[in-house]
């Protein structure tokens, strides 16, 4: 059994969802193929929830007809049958009606889950009617009755398994369909897997039901050494590990959502990326294995703030650094980076909701500094401390960059370094210069993706 993942751009047209078509009725054997919702979707549903929060309805009401105008003229291009088409308006009538009479009642955070989840429920649902239009056997099977979260909103694996197995008893089909995203939380409500969470929804299928392979199928031909829309010559990667993608993956290639690698990695189920656009592109396979050694990719992820407490009590003191990141713990903000010198320690931190609080107690400890919009770029590979010269590669190909923190030596699979974010975009391509240049001879023969 394979699970087979599409995102928001690979059904975001109709034209693609027939390519999602082809693409399932090409993969041989039994198959689990899990949504997200059209592209531009989630965001629209997001908006018209912050304006039923703001006590907006017509606002909000406006954005939902243009979203209805977009699902009815998108049904046009995608059936042909009138028998279809009137299966398809039924669905975006009786969905948009749900949602506009949001716009009539009292909101609450509640209604907003209800709200997001709308998408993902219209698109399978679309994409189930276009299988019936062209003939192709399938069943929808609703993730509302099988995924679900527990109270700290963690996904219970076990729980998965045994609903997706009493769903499925008897089912003959070999195509079957569901929502990524979307879950119930430990009170049956509706809920959701965060944002980007359908990536997240194909691991947990994968790894609950014991698949042989997870695809991801995106609008690029697998994961970059790079970020290919800010640099010039990335190409993609055809082989990492679990722990390589992890790195990658929280580190900002957007490509896979960061929480996707684990169930896949614990299960031992290989995830292989690929695009819908180009189905023949060998896409990038992530497995247990470490193939190769060196430099693999580089990302970048904006938006941090480093914090450094100096403090002369530190010197030859022992529980400082506990005493540090207990007041982390205790406003449940976690720490990315880290750099310590006998007087100081610096982290870093991508949330900053509670920064002024964090502040304020860390006052206490000794003299604290702020600095914020910082990008940790992370290069990421295999490491191994007898193979000299990868962090001189690195520092060199940087000399013109203000660094703020280094850190290497924590895995065998990251080297991260903290710089202004202004330097970001020069950075990734000094060191996609300074890194790449013998690897890309190799792989010539692909084609640059700009
Ligand atoms: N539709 C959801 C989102 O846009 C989930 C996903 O696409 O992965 O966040
Ligand atoms: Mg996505």
């Amino acid at each position: 059994m394979k699970i087979i993942k599409f995102g928001g751009t690979s059904v975001g047209m109709p034209h693609r969802m027939h390519q999602v078509a082809k693409i399932i009725n090409t993969t041989p054997g039994k198959k689990i193929v899990v949504l997200s919702a059209l592209s531009g979707t989630t965001n629209a549903l997001v908006e018209i929830g912050k304006y039923l929060t703001n006590h907006q309805p017509k606002e909000a009401i406006f954005i939902v007809d243009t979203l209805e105008d977009h699902y009815n003229a998108f049904v046009t291009d995608l059936l042909k049958k009138e028998q279809t088409i009137g299966l398809a308006r039924q669905t975006i009538t009786s969905h948009f009606s749900f949602i506009r009479g949001l716009a009539d009642g009292s909101f609450s955070e509640q209604l907003n889950k209800e709200l997001l989840a709308q998408g993902e429920l219209i698109s399978t649902r679309l994409f189930y009617i276009y299988l019936q239009e062209i003939k192709t056997d399938a069943k929808l099977i609703p993730a509302l009755d099988f995924m679900v979260i527990d109270v700290d909103k963690e996904p219970i694996i076990p729980q998965i398994k045994e609903n997706w197995q009493v769903l499925v008893r008897g089912v003959q089909s070999d195509t079957m369909i569901t929502q990524g995203f979307i879950c119930r939380n430990h009170l049956g409500e509706i809920d959701n897997l965060k944002r980007g969470g359908s990536d997240y929804s194909a691991s947990l299928i994968g790894a609950a039901i014991g698949s042989d392979e997870i695809q991801i199928w995106t609008d690029i031909d697998g994961m970059h050494n790079n970020d290919p829309r800010v640099v010039k010559n990335t190409f993609p990667i055809e082989a990492l590990s679990f722990d390589e993608a992890a790195e990658l993956a929280y580190f900002g290639a957007k490509i896979l959502h960061p929480s996707s690698i684990w169930p896949a990695q614990k299960f031992n189920v290989p995830v292989r990326l690929k695009n819908t656009m180009m189905p023949d592109a060998k896409g990038t396979l992530i497995t247990a294995e470490e193939l190769d050694k060196g430099i693999k990719a580089i990302a970048a992820k904006e938006g941090i703030t480093a914090i450094k407490i100096k403090s002369s009590r530190m010197l030859l003191a022992h529980g400082f650094l506990r005493r540090i990141f207990e007041i982390f713990e205790k406003y449940k903000t976690s720490i990315d980076m880290i750099t310590t010198s006998e007087v100081a320690v610096s982290v870093t931190i991508d949330d900053q909701t509670y920064l002024d609080q964090i502040k304020q107690e860390l006052d206490a400890l000794g003299f604290v500094e702020v600095d914020s919009d910082m990008t940790i770029v992370c290069i990421v590979g295999s490491f191994v401390s007898e193979k000299k010269g990868v962090i001189n590669k690195v520092i060199n190909a940087l000399k013109e960059i203000p660094i703020r923190m280094i850190s290497y030596g924590g895995s065998r699979h990251n080297i991260s370094v903290l710089i202004p974010s202004s330097y970001k975009n020069e950075a990734l391509q000094l060191l996609n210069d300074g890194l790449f240049a013998e690897l890309r001879a190799n792989v010539d023969h692909q084609e640059p993706v700009n």
